[in-house]
C-alpha cells in the first residue's frame, strides 16, 4: 500500500511513514491533516483563560538549550516566595482565569514541601481554580532530592491539590539527542514512566517534544511513536504539544531558526501520526501567533491560552513575556476563519 493509500484510508502510519511525510508538498500534507481536525473538530479552536507562574530560574540541572536558568546565560536568579504567588494568582482571578500552570527550574532550596505547601494554599484559597503543576522533569528531580519514587511524589502531588500535569521536560526521546541537549536530566523512559503512573491514577496529561535544535526528523517521529505507544495504553494525554526550539541566549549552537515550511509540516504530522491524541497544540509561545494561527489548518485545533506571564521561552528570544488578552485572542481566530472556543483545562467547552 502506498503512502498517499495508506492516508486515504486512514490507517496507523509507521516511522518510516513519518519520514517520508517530509516530502510531500506542504498544502497536499496540510489537507490530509486537515481532514482529521475538522473530522474531529470542525472548524472549532480551542483556547483557554490561564496564567503561567515560573516560581524559579535556580537550576540544579544544566541543559544546553536553556536560556531560562540562572546556572546558564540568564543573570537573574529568583525565587517567587508564596505570598508572591498567591498575590500573582489573586491578579489573574480577577481576570478570569480558570486555570494556573505552575512550572520551574530544578532549585533544591524550593523543595517538596514548598511546592507542596503552596499548591494547598492555592486549593484552599482558589478550590475552582484548575492547578496544573509540576513536569515530568520537575517530579524526577525531587524523587531524586528526597529518595523517593516518582509515585511517591505523585501521590503527593494528588492529596495536595494538583489536578493535572504539564507536558515539559520530554524535549526529544532519542538518547542520543538528549545525552547532547539535557543529559542528567530526567530520561525519556522515566518521563514516560512517570506519566504512565499518573494516567494509572485517572489523571489527564499533556506531552510536548522539542524540535528545531540538533535533532534530525526522525527523531521527532519516533518522539511521536513513543508517545503514541503510551496513549494507545492509558489514554491519559489530553494534547501533544510541539515546541519550537529558540536560538537565543544559550550554549547549543544552531546556526538558522526552522523555516516556517519545517514547522507547518511538523505539525500536521503529528495530527496524522498521533492518531490517538485528541488534540494537536500550536502553543503560540514559541511559534509566534501568526504561524499558531495557520496552523489550524495543518491540523492544530488549539492555541492554548492567555498565558499573561511568561519567562521560559522568552528568555530565550520567544516574544511571550506579556501573554495576550482574551478578546485579542479570539479576534485573531475568528479573523482567520475559526470558532474560538473556551475551553477549561481538561478540554470540555465553556
Ligand atoms: S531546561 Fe529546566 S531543567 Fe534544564 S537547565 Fe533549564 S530550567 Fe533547568
Amino acid at each position: 500500500m502506498t503512502l498517499k493509500q495508506k492516508l486515504d484510508t486512514k490507517q496507523r502510519l509507521t516511522l518510516e511513514d513519518g519520514i517520508a511525510l517530509y516530502d510531500m508538498d506542504l498544502l497536499e500534507l496540510g489537507k490530509y491533516a486537515n481532514i482529521i481536525r475538522e473530522e474531529k473538530f470542525g472548524k472549532k479552536t480551542y483556547y483557554n483563560v490561564n496564567r503561567h507562574i515560573n516560581p524559579t530560574n535556580i537550576c540544579k540541572d544544566v541543559c544546553q538549550f536553556c536560556a531560562y536558568s540562572s546556572s546558564r546565560k540568564n543573570p537573574n536568579p529568583y525565587a517567587m516566595s508564596h505570598d508572591e504567588i498567591l498575590d500573582t494568582i489573586e491578579n489573574s482571578v480577577k481576570n478570569g482565569i480558570k486555570e494556573v500552570h505552575i512550572v520551574s527550574a530544578h532549585n533544591p532550596d524550593t523543595g517538596l514541601d514548598w511546592y507542596l505547601e503552596v499548591f494547598k494554599k492555592i486549593k484552599d484559597k482558589y478550590p475552582n481554580l484548575h492547578v496544573k503543576a509540576l513536569t515530568g522533569a520537575e517530579i524526577h528531580f525531587l524523587s531524586q532530592e528526597y529518595n523517593l519514587t516518582h509515585e511517591d511524589i505523585i501521590n503527593k502531588m494528588i492529596e495536595y491539590g494538583v489536578d493535572s500535569m504539564p507536558g515539559g521536560g520530554a524535549e526529544i526521546f532519542d538518547e542520543d539527542v538528549r545525552k547532547k541537549i539535557c543529559g542528567g536530566k530526567v530520561t525519556s523512559d522515566q518521563w514516560l514512566d512517570i506519566h504512565r503512573i499518573w494516567h494509572k491514577k485517572d489523571k489527564m496529561s499533556n506531552a510536548t517534544m522539542l524540535f528545531g535544535h540538533i535533532e534530525s526528523r526522525e527523531n521527532r517521529i519516533d518522539h511521536m511513536i513513543r508517545l503514541r505507544d503510551l496513549q494507545d495504553e492509558t489514554k491519559g494525554f489530553n494534547s501533544f504539544i510541539p515546541l519550537v526550539y529558540q536560538r537565543e541566549n544559550n550554549y547549543l549552537k544552531v546556526e538558522k531558526d526552522l523555516t516556517a515550511q519545517e514547522i507547518l509540516k511538523t505539525f500536521a504530522i503529528s495530527r496524522l501520526i498521533l492518531d490517538n491524541f485528541p488534540s494537536i497544540k500550536a502553543y503560540w509561545v514559541t511559534s509566534t501567533v501568526k504561524l499558531a494561527l495557520v496552523a489550524q489548518e495543518f491540523g492544530a485545533n488549539d492555541l492554548d491560552g492567555t498565558i499573561e506571564k511568561e519567562l521560559i521561552n522568552s528568555a530565550a528570544g520567544a516574544a511571550s513575556a506579556n501573554g495576550i488578552a482574551e478578546n485579542e485572542f479570539i479576534g485573531l481566530i475568528k479573523n482567520s476563519g475559526f470558532i474560538p472556543v473556551e475551553r477549561d483545562s481538561l478540554y470540555n467547552e465553556i
